[in-house]
């Protein structure tokens, strides 16, 4: 479809923040201060070298970047098509690709003199990168988790908590991401002093889409040059695969191949129990339709009277109900492709993993690896496909052991999966 709105697709979003009618700014008056000295400020750093020499620095010393781009053989092998890479930002300090946008816009925080930071979650993973940042630069930090979520991810409210940072359970709504990310706006707007709002997903007002996944396009730009030097000078991906919670590790990945055609492009969004009216899945684009929340327009799911759907997934980090308004963009101009994939499915991706490449990834790219084992087989050898291995997998498990009934507390009596 044509793309009248830009001249490329990496030119996004406009001058008021819009991809197309998606993103946007929808916020209330006493917001819109402080999203324009953010967005100022990021415009000044964005420009400014010293800012991304600071980045480049802690990216190396103390995320560990550049993540290696693995060409997964046995794996390709055993699905018989196309030659499967993986993105292995499951190395990363903290074990996801959260901590490169935390980075980011903590150096923008202490650019502009803030000294409190403030932070929602869901399933804990973006809590405990801010948490993370914040003691390793002696910065105040405000979690705010939803009750219900406190509750079912202890280990990370208390990794939050080893690494000084105050969890605050939201208990309005249903207790969960969305009512977090709530009371963290209010909390901006209450304290506009000291406090910079540290956004864990591709989403919100303008500019936070832009700049997380600015943040997270180094993804994108090191398969580049990896990609480059292991299969030569200017050979890029055939297809691009990654996982979509709210967006920010797939558009990291797809941001700088947004303007090669030849790239096919797909995000993998969480089909729990399947796509369909019992809303058991979060599905945004699938299985959504455009509304307004958290400040800014795009896909998500709702009800006839445009109240905001829980829905449900094996995956505790694919849980949010909209998806990044640049996503939305893709999916309606069809440069990008979305598919949803089910707790079952990712369940047996992620055991393949485990078998085949010595790799125990999260359950969310446990979705990505599920679509390239249902695309790679039917793909000739020579078609690249890089998935984006964005998170690893000890966190789930717990999870994944009740799932296939395998009982922990036996472990002594020496049972393994095998009996
Ligand atoms: C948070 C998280 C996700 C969610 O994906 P987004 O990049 O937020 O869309 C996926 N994988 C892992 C490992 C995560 O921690």
């Amino acid at each position: 479809m044509a793309n009248d709105l830009f001249n490329s697709f990496m030119n996004g979003p406009d001058e008021k923040g819009r991809f197309g009618i998606f993103g946007g700014r929808f916020v209330s008056e006493t917001l819109m201060p402080l999203i324009l000295s953010l967005e100022e400020e990021y415009d000044r750093a964005k420009d400014d070298p010293t800012f991304w020499a600071e980045m480049d620095d802690l990216w190396k010393h103390y995320v560990g970047r550049p993540s290696p781009l693995y060409h997964a053989e046995r794996l390709s092998a055993h699905l018989g098509g196309a030659k499967v890479y993986m993105k292995r930002d499951e190395l990363n300090h903290t074990g996801a690709h959260k901590i490169n946008n935390v980075l980011g816009q903590i150096l923008l925080a202490r650019r502009m003199g803030k000294t409190r930071i403030i932070a929602e979650t869901g399933a804990g993973q973006h809590g405990v990168a801010t948490a993370t940042v914040c003691a390793k630069f002696g910065l105040k930090c405000v979690v705010y988790m939803g009750a219900h979520d406190v509750k079912r991810q202890a280990p990370n409210v208390f990794r939050m908590r080893l690494l000084g940072a105050e969890v605050i359970p939201v208990t309005s709504g249903r207790g969960t991401l969305k009512d977090a990310m709530n009371d963290a706006l209010r909390d901006w707007v209450t304290n506009v002093k000291d406090t910079f709002y540290c956004i864990g997903t591709a989403a919100g007002p303008h500019p936070y889409p832009a700049l997380v996944r600015d943040f997270q396009s180094i993804l994108g730009k090191e398969v580049r040059w990896q990609l480059a030097e292991q299969e030569g000078e200017g050979r890029l991906p055939d297809t691009l695969i990654a996982a979509i919670g709210g967006g920010p590790n797939a558009i990291g990945l797809f941001h700088p191949f947004l303007d090669d055609k030849s790239v096919n492009i797909i995000g993998v969004e969480a089909g729990g129990k399947g796509v369909d009216d019992r809303m058991q899945h979060f599905a945004s684009l699938t299985g959504g339709r455009p509304g307004v929340l958290h400040g800014n327009r795009t896909y998500l799911l709702q009800d006839e009277d445009g109240q905001i759907q829980e829905g449900f997934s094996i995956s505790a980090g694919l849980d949010y109900p909209g998806i990044g308004p640049e996503h939305s963009w893709l999916h309606d101009t069809g440069r990008a492709q979305y598919v949803s994939i089910t707790d079952k499915e990712a369940l047996e991706a992620f055991q393949l993993s485990c078998a085949m490449e010595g790799i125990i990834p999260a359950l969310e790219p446990s979705h990505a690896l599920a679509h390239v084992m249902k695309i790679a087989p039917e793909l000739p050898s020579d078609h690249i496909i890089v998935m984006n291995m964005c998170g690893r997998g000890d966190k789930d498990v717990f999870t994944v052991a009740k799932h296939l009934g395998f009982d922990m507390s036996d472990t002594e009596e020496g049972r393994s999966f095998e009996d």
